[in-house]
């Protein structure tokens, strides 16, 4: 997550859209990124906000 510097090694599996909304894509690894367990756990229940920013990450990241 952007601004996060977590070090943990407790990470969870995020789908970047959610996988309720989304089932035909959560096995799409494209749709998945690692979150620190508290970054992941401030998503639940508005997972929808994070999408673009997320998208965002995975992008910069391709580059
Ligand atoms: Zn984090």
């Amino acid at each position: 997550m952007p601004g996060c510097y977590s070090q943990s090694r407790d990470i969870a599996a995020h789908h970047i859209y959610p996988k309720k909304k989304y089932p035909e894509i959560q096995f799409d690894t494209a749709n998945g990124i690692t979150l620190c367990k508290p970054c992941h756990e401030e998503t639940y229940g508005r997972e929808e906000q994070f999408v673009t920013m997320l998208v965002r990450v995975v992008q910069t990241m391709d580059d």
